[in-house]
Protein backbone atom coordinates (compact mmCIF):
# COMPACT_ATOMS: atom_id res chain seq x y z
CA UNK A 1 0.00 0.00 0.00
CA UNK A 2 1.06 3.55 -0.80
CA UNK A 3 -0.12 7.01 1.30
CA UNK A 4 -1.99 8.15 -0.98
CA UNK A 5 -5.64 9.32 -0.79
CA UNK A 6 -7.22 11.82 -2.55
CA UNK A 7 -10.93 12.89 -2.68
CA UNK A 8 -11.58 14.65 -5.61
CA UNK A 9 -14.66 17.32 -4.58
CA UNK A 10 -14.94 19.66 -7.28
CA UNK A 11 -13.80 18.53 -11.28
CA UNK A 12 -15.18 20.99 -13.31
CA UNK A 13 -12.86 24.31 -14.93
CA UNK A 14 -14.56 27.84 -14.79
CA UNK A 15 -17.93 27.41 -13.65
CA UNK A 16 -20.06 24.81 -11.93
CA UNK A 17 -22.42 22.74 -13.71
CA UNK A 18 -25.69 20.05 -12.51
CA UNK A 19 -22.90 17.04 -11.96
CA UNK A 20 -19.37 19.21 -11.19
CA UNK A 21 -18.13 21.54 -8.97
CA UNK A 22 -15.29 23.99 -9.66
CA UNK A 23 -11.45 23.38 -8.67
CA UNK A 24 -10.47 21.33 -5.28
CA UNK A 25 -8.89 18.29 -4.03
CA UNK A 26 -8.13 16.91 -0.44
CA UNK A 27 -6.05 14.43 0.97
CA UNK A 28 -7.37 14.26 4.20
CA UNK A 29 -4.32 12.13 5.37
CA UNK A 30 -1.80 15.24 5.08
CA UNK A 31 -4.56 17.61 5.41
CA UNK A 32 -4.27 19.22 2.26
CA UNK A 33 -6.41 20.95 0.08
CA UNK A 34 -5.05 21.44 -3.80
CA UNK A 35 -7.18 24.79 -4.85
CA UNK A 36 -10.31 25.81 -3.24
CA UNK A 37 -12.95 26.26 -5.74
CA UNK A 38 -16.81 25.62 -4.68
CA UNK A 39 -16.11 21.82 -4.10
CA UNK A 40 -14.88 22.85 -1.07
CA UNK A 41 -17.82 22.98 0.65
CA UNK A 42 -17.73 19.07 0.75
CA UNK A 43 -14.73 19.26 2.92
CA UNK A 44 -15.90 19.44 6.81
CA UNK A 45 -16.99 15.18 6.59
CA UNK A 46 -13.58 14.62 5.27
CA UNK A 47 -11.37 15.85 8.04
CA UNK A 48 -8.97 13.97 9.67
CA UNK A 49 -6.45 16.32 10.86
CA UNK A 50 -6.11 19.45 12.95
CA UNK A 51 -4.46 20.84 10.52
CA UNK A 52 -5.30 22.70 7.21
CA UNK A 53 -3.25 23.26 4.50
CA UNK A 54 -4.75 24.57 0.91
CA UNK A 55 -2.33 24.66 -1.66
CA UNK A 56 -3.04 27.81 -4.59
CA UNK A 57 -2.41 26.88 -8.02
CA UNK A 58 -3.42 30.39 -9.15
CA UNK A 59 -5.84 32.95 -8.06
CA UNK A 60 -8.34 32.57 -11.00
CA UNK A 61 -11.78 32.27 -8.95
CA UNK A 62 -12.35 29.30 -10.03
CA UNK A 63 -9.70 28.15 -8.05
CA UNK A 64 -9.76 30.48 -4.89
CA UNK A 65 -13.61 31.26 -4.17
CA UNK A 66 -14.14 28.73 -2.07
CA UNK A 67 -12.03 30.28 0.43
CA UNK A 68 -14.94 32.39 1.38
CA UNK A 69 -17.04 29.32 2.51
CA UNK A 70 -14.05 28.53 4.64
CA UNK A 71 -16.11 30.05 7.96
CA UNK A 72 -18.86 27.85 7.64
CA UNK A 73 -16.65 24.78 6.80
CA UNK A 74 -14.38 25.61 9.87
CA UNK A 75 -17.68 25.54 12.09
CA UNK A 76 -18.81 22.71 11.16
CA UNK A 77 -15.61 20.73 12.27
CA UNK A 78 -13.10 23.17 13.60
CA UNK A 79 -9.58 22.66 13.19
CA UNK A 80 -6.43 24.15 14.86
CA UNK A 81 -4.60 25.78 12.19
CA UNK A 82 -5.71 26.88 8.66
CA UNK A 83 -2.61 27.89 6.62
CA UNK A 84 -3.09 29.24 3.02
CA UNK A 85 -0.35 28.92 0.44
CA UNK A 86 0.49 30.33 -2.68
CA UNK A 87 2.62 33.32 -4.79
CA UNK A 88 3.02 35.92 -2.53
CA UNK A 89 1.26 38.34 -5.88
CA UNK A 90 -1.59 35.66 -6.08
CA UNK A 91 -2.15 35.87 -2.41
CA UNK A 92 -1.88 39.56 -2.35
CA UNK A 93 -4.48 39.82 -5.05
CA UNK A 94 -6.87 37.58 -3.04
CA UNK A 95 -6.88 39.33 0.34
CA UNK A 96 -7.07 42.73 -1.37
CA UNK A 97 -9.93 42.02 -3.65
CA UNK A 98 -11.95 38.64 -2.98
CA UNK A 99 -11.50 39.87 0.66
CA UNK A 100 -12.07 43.04 0.36
CA UNK A 101 -14.39 44.62 2.90
CA UNK A 102 -17.55 45.53 0.02
CA UNK A 103 -17.21 41.44 -1.00
CA UNK A 104 -16.44 39.69 2.66
CA UNK A 105 -16.62 41.87 5.56
CA UNK A 106 -15.32 39.14 7.61
CA UNK A 107 -11.62 38.22 8.50
CA UNK A 108 -10.72 34.82 7.75
CA UNK A 109 -9.11 32.82 10.29
CA UNK A 110 -5.72 31.51 8.00
CA UNK A 111 -2.55 32.71 7.82
CA UNK A 112 -1.21 33.56 4.12
CA UNK A 113 2.30 31.92 3.25
CA UNK A 114 4.14 33.37 0.46
CA UNK A 115 6.14 30.07 -2.06
CA UNK A 116 8.22 32.52 -3.74
CA UNK A 117 10.96 31.43 -1.94
CA UNK A 118 10.32 27.92 -0.96
CA UNK A 119 11.72 25.65 -3.96
CA UNK A 120 11.06 22.61 -1.52
CA UNK A 121 9.49 22.70 2.06
CA UNK A 122 7.98 20.30 4.61
CA UNK A 123 4.12 20.26 4.92
CA UNK A 124 3.61 18.07 8.36
CA UNK A 125 5.82 15.59 7.04
CA UNK A 126 4.63 15.58 3.18
CA UNK A 127 7.38 17.34 1.20
CA UNK A 128 6.38 19.78 -0.85
CA UNK A 129 7.68 21.71 -4.25
CA UNK A 130 6.23 23.46 -7.17
CA UNK A 131 7.04 24.71 -10.79
CA UNK A 132 5.69 28.14 -12.83
CA UNK A 133 3.34 27.16 -15.40
CA UNK A 134 2.10 29.49 -18.83
CA UNK A 135 -1.26 30.64 -17.88
CA UNK A 136 -2.82 34.08 -17.99
CA UNK A 137 -1.37 35.76 -15.22
CA UNK A 138 0.71 32.54 -14.54
CA UNK A 139 -0.17 29.68 -12.30
CA UNK A 140 1.98 26.89 -10.25
CA UNK A 141 2.35 22.94 -10.87
CA UNK A 142 2.63 21.33 -7.17
CA UNK A 143 4.82 17.86 -6.51
CA UNK A 144 3.76 16.33 -3.23
CA UNK A 145 5.60 13.39 -1.82
CA UNK A 146 4.12 11.94 1.03
CA UNK A 147 5.94 10.53 4.03
CA UNK A 148 7.14 7.10 5.07
CA UNK A 149 4.84 6.31 8.07
CA UNK A 150 6.80 4.59 10.89
CA UNK A 151 3.91 3.93 12.39
CA UNK A 152 2.91 1.00 8.74
CA UNK A 153 6.38 0.28 7.25
CA UNK A 154 4.16 -1.70 5.25
CA UNK A 155 3.23 1.53 3.47
CA UNK A 156 5.71 3.28 0.78
CA UNK A 157 5.97 7.00 0.13
CA UNK A 158 3.82 8.21 -2.63
CA UNK A 159 4.55 11.37 -5.31
CA UNK A 160 1.31 13.44 -6.62
CA UNK A 161 1.77 15.94 -8.89
CA UNK A 162 -1.29 18.58 -9.58
CA UNK A 163 -0.82 20.29 -12.82
CA UNK A 164 -3.75 22.45 -13.44
CA UNK A 165 -4.51 25.96 -15.78
CA UNK A 166 -1.28 25.38 -18.03
CA UNK A 167 -0.50 25.36 -21.69
CA UNK A 168 1.19 22.34 -20.95
CA UNK A 169 4.50 22.55 -20.51
CA UNK A 170 7.64 21.43 -22.65
CA UNK A 171 10.34 22.26 -21.02
CA UNK A 172 12.72 19.15 -20.17
CA UNK A 173 13.59 19.83 -16.82
CA UNK A 174 9.70 20.91 -15.75
CA UNK A 175 9.27 17.20 -17.50
CA UNK A 176 11.97 15.85 -15.47
CA UNK A 177 10.59 16.89 -12.03
CA UNK A 178 6.77 15.57 -13.14
CA UNK A 179 8.39 12.11 -14.01
CA UNK A 180 7.50 9.08 -12.25
CA UNK A 181 4.66 9.99 -10.02
CA UNK A 182 2.30 7.11 -8.55
CA UNK A 183 -0.86 9.93 -9.56
CA UNK A 184 -0.53 12.41 -12.49
CA UNK A 185 -3.56 14.51 -11.90
CA UNK A 186 -3.36 16.96 -15.09
CA UNK A 187 -5.84 19.26 -16.18
CA UNK A 188 -7.30 19.11 -19.85
CA UNK A 189 -9.75 21.47 -20.14
CA UNK A 190 -10.80 21.09 -23.82
CA UNK A 191 -10.77 17.85 -26.30
CA UNK A 192 -8.74 17.91 -29.39
CA UNK A 193 -11.34 19.68 -31.60
CA UNK A 194 -10.64 22.66 -29.37
CA UNK A 195 -6.66 23.01 -29.62
CA UNK A 196 -7.19 26.41 -30.78
CA UNK A 197 -9.34 27.60 -28.18
CA UNK A 198 -6.80 25.47 -25.47
CA UNK A 199 -4.19 27.49 -26.82
CA UNK A 200 -5.69 30.54 -26.41
CA UNK A 201 -6.93 30.23 -23.20
CA UNK A 202 -3.57 28.90 -21.84
CA UNK A 203 -4.98 25.28 -21.03
CA UNK A 204 -4.85 21.50 -22.06
CA UNK A 205 -6.21 19.62 -25.07
CA UNK A 206 -5.96 15.76 -24.49
CA UNK A 207 -3.52 14.93 -27.25
CA UNK A 208 -1.59 17.82 -25.34
CA UNK A 209 -2.05 15.96 -21.94
CA UNK A 210 -1.20 12.47 -23.38
CA UNK A 211 1.60 13.55 -25.09
CA UNK A 212 2.84 15.15 -21.23
CA UNK A 213 1.84 11.54 -19.86
CA UNK A 214 3.86 9.50 -22.68
CA UNK A 215 6.71 11.80 -21.26
CA UNK A 216 6.30 11.68 -17.75
CA UNK A 217 5.26 8.31 -17.13
CA UNK A 218 3.08 8.38 -14.28
CA UNK A 219 1.36 5.23 -12.63
CA UNK A 220 -1.94 6.25 -13.33
CA UNK A 221 -3.21 10.05 -15.12
CA UNK A 222 -6.31 11.52 -13.67
CA UNK A 223 -7.65 14.20 -16.01
CA UNK A 224 -9.37 17.33 -14.57
CA UNK A 225 -10.48 21.10 -14.48
CA UNK A 226 -13.27 19.13 -17.14
CA UNK A 227 -15.05 22.21 -19.24
CA UNK A 228 -18.39 22.67 -17.61
CA UNK A 229 -20.57 22.68 -21.14
CA UNK A 230 -18.58 19.82 -22.96
CA UNK A 231 -17.89 16.76 -21.09
CA UNK A 232 -14.75 14.93 -22.42
CA UNK A 233 -14.32 11.64 -23.51
CA UNK A 234 -11.67 9.37 -23.72
CA UNK A 235 -11.61 7.11 -27.49
CA UNK A 236 -10.00 3.98 -27.97
CA UNK A 237 -6.54 5.47 -29.13
CA UNK A 238 -6.32 7.30 -25.75
CA UNK A 239 -6.24 3.74 -24.36
CA UNK A 240 -3.01 3.27 -25.81
CA UNK A 241 -0.97 5.13 -22.85
CA UNK A 242 0.99 2.54 -20.95
CA UNK A 243 -1.30 3.97 -17.78
CA UNK A 244 -4.77 3.98 -16.47
CA UNK A 245 -6.07 7.48 -17.45
CA UNK A 246 -9.12 8.30 -15.62
CA UNK A 247 -11.54 11.15 -15.54
CA UNK A 248 -11.96 12.83 -12.60
CA UNK A 249 -15.48 13.26 -11.58
CA UNK A 250 -16.87 14.79 -8.05
CA UNK A 251 -16.95 12.42 -5.25
CA UNK A 252 -14.27 10.00 -7.09
CA UNK A 253 -12.13 8.92 -4.23
CA UNK A 254 -8.94 7.62 -5.62
CA UNK A 255 -6.09 5.69 -3.00
CA UNK A 256 -3.04 3.70 -3.61
ZN1 LIG B 1 -9.29 27.19 -13.76
ZN1 LIG C 1 -6.95 29.80 -14.54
Amino acid sequence: MKTLEVHCLGTAGYHPNESRHTSCYFLPKCGVLLDAGTGIFRLPELIETDHLDILLSHAHLDHVVGLTFLLDILYQRPVKEVRVWGQAEKLAAIQEHLFHESLFPVPLPVTWHSIDEKPEWDLHGTTMSWRPQEHPGGSVAYRLETPQLESSPSDSAAVLLYVTDTLGTEDPATLQWMSGADLLMHECNFDDQNQKWAEKTGHCYLKKVLDIARQTQPQRLLLTHINPIAELELNDEDELLECPIQIATDGLHVAF
